[in-house]
């Protein structure tokens, strides 16, 4: 490990809570102090990529929007490409598409159709898992293009939201967890 590795308890202290934020009842998890320090933020990354060696990988899958930032991140750690999952309307080249339940309606996950190939080895992340509609969305675009899924990594989990639950049979790994 590089000296500047940080643990989780230190990333963990330098999460925002952000109560009622973007509505009322909801408690926001604001990343944005751990991107900012340069120790926790590269400590973050060796913790989500620890499992895998460079060259073992073939894509980081990230989720839109700060699962980017981190995934991204990972690609490079790992000398992986990466590939966006993005909100529907939003990729300009041909895509395929996943409906997922919210609260209250649906909403639409896509990635582009050439994006993996067949058998690619793949790690998806996102910043945070809380009821797993978004990351088992994308999950099954990756499953779709016949990729497989190595890893689905997350900064943070919300484990009362039992959000593991929607992504039985993949293997899932948490950072932080509340
Ligand atoms: P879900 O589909 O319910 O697992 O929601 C996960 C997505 O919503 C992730 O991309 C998160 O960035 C975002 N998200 C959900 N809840 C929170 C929260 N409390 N704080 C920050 N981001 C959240």
């Amino acid at each position: 490990m590089s000296q500047t590795t940080a643990t989780p308890q230190e990333i963990e202290h330098a999460i925002r809570n952000i109560p009622d934020f973007p509505k009322p009842g909801i408690q926001f998890k604001d990343i944005t102090p751990v991107l900012a320090d340069a120790r926790l933020f590269s400590g973050a990354i060796d913790l989500l990529t620890e499992r895998f060696k460079p060259g073992s990988v073939d894509a980081v899958v990230g989720i839109d929007a700060r699962g980017f930032i981190f995934a991204a991140a990972a690609a490079v750690k790992l000398r992986a490409g990466f590939v966006p999952v993005r909100k529907k309307g939003k990729l300009p080249h041909q895509t395929i598409e996943q409906d997922y339940a919210l609260e209250y309606g649906s909403a639409t996950v896509a990635m582009h159709v050439d994006a993996l190939k067949p058998g690619a080895r793949v790690v998806l992340i996102d910043d945070l898992l809380a009821t797993g509609g978004t990351s088992a969305a994308a999950a099954a675009l990756v499953k779709k293009l016949g990729a497989n899924i190595l890893e689905i990594g997350f900064l943070i989990e919300l484990k009362f939201l039992n959000g593991r639950e929607k992504l039985k049979g993949w293997p899932v790994r948490s950072i932080i967890a509340y």
